[in-house]
């Protein structure tokens, strides 16, 4: 069995700040740093950290070939990446001394993929199969009618939630790994038991995986619901728990284990995620999970 990451790569430039800027305002940064980003690669790094080397999907501008030694170093591979003409997805992310944020998203070559390409790269993959979507690049539908169609299993992760999804068949969604914030988008619903109702009467054959910060997680499927507490920890930045989570839940499923065990093992990956700064360098390894006992 295959794993593809159908997802964005983007370069995210962080600003120092002494406040975010006022309109009009021009004001020195004073410090910046350049990661590799965006939920796509930080859920294929998750995967690849928690064991399962998986494809990556995805389009980069031209200032974007890093990407390509990077995933080759985290174990993800690079075969379906493709460079294309014009800017890479970045975002300008501007952090003040209180530790608040303001960021501005450009989809670039994110927002670029094709039909064309989608074929090229779903040709080489077959029943069976697990794919994996975010809501950070354009085609989705066609990518979901498409992996549908090959039989394979489709496990989405509807974030960031926005109207571009009611063009998606979400019926053709084996799971779905959202966060409470997405839940109650897609739903309107506003606690975790209403959601997780409401998502299973929609779609009431996919399993649902929602997850609540701090709050733990909850796990449905038909009669089967599990809840997991979230695990203790002294949080420094929850930035990528989510992505962590979801890489692991999805090695989880890759590996057949039962669902409690995945449960467990993403939760804990989640939890020392945040007590890391940064996306995906604080991503643990496998070997770090295992040790974590907190429990
Ligand atoms: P997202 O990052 O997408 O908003 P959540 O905030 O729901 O997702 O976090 C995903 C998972 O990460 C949670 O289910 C939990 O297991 C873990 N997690 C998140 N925040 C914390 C925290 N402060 N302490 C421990 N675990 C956390």
């Amino acid at each position: 069995m295959k794993v593809l990451n159908f997802g964005s790569l983007n370069l995210d430039y962080t600003y120092k700040v002494s406040h975010i800027v006022r309109e009009g305002e021009t004001i020195l940064a004073n410090d910046v740093s350049m990661n590799l980003g965006g939920k796509g690669f930080n859920q294929s790094v998750a995967l690849a950290r928690a064991g399962i080397s998986c494809y990556h999907a995805g389009l980069v501008g031209e200032e974007g070939l890093e990407f390509y030694d990077a995933c080759e170093t985290f174990g993800i591979k690079t075969d379906y990446i493709k460079t294309v003409t014009g800017r890479c997805g970045h975002t300008v992310i501007q952090v003040d001394d209180n530790g608040q944020n303001s960021i501005v998203l450009f989809g670039g070559a994110n927002l670029k993929n094709s039909k064309e390409y989608v074929d090229e790269v779903l040709k080489n993959f077959d029943t069976g199969d697990i794919i994996l979507l975010q809501n950070e690049i354009n085609e989705l539908p066609y990518i979901i009618d498409q992996a549908f169609a090959k039989g394979m299993t489709i496990v989405f992760n509807p974030s960031p939630y926005d109207d571009r999804l009611e063009e998606c068949d979400l019926g053709k969604v084996s799971v779905f790994v959202l966060n409470e914030t997405e839940g109650q988008q897609m739903t309107g619903m506003t606690t975790p038991a209403t959601i997780v109702a409401a998502l299973d009467a929609f779609f009431s054959n996919a399993r649902i995986m929602l997850t609540l910060g701090e709050g733990g997680c909850i796990y449905h499927h038909g009669d089967e619901e599990l809840y997991q507490p979230a695990f203790s920890v002294k949080a420094v930045d929850t930035t990528a728990a989510g992505d962590t989570f979801t890489g692991y839940f999805v090695a989880g499923l890759c590996r057949k284990q039962p669902m409690r065990e995945i449960l467990l093992t993403a939760s804990k990956a989640a939890a020392l995620t945040v007590t890391k700064p940064g996306a995906a360098q604080s991503i643990p390894f496998m070997s770090e999970v295992e040790l974590f006992n907190n429990d």
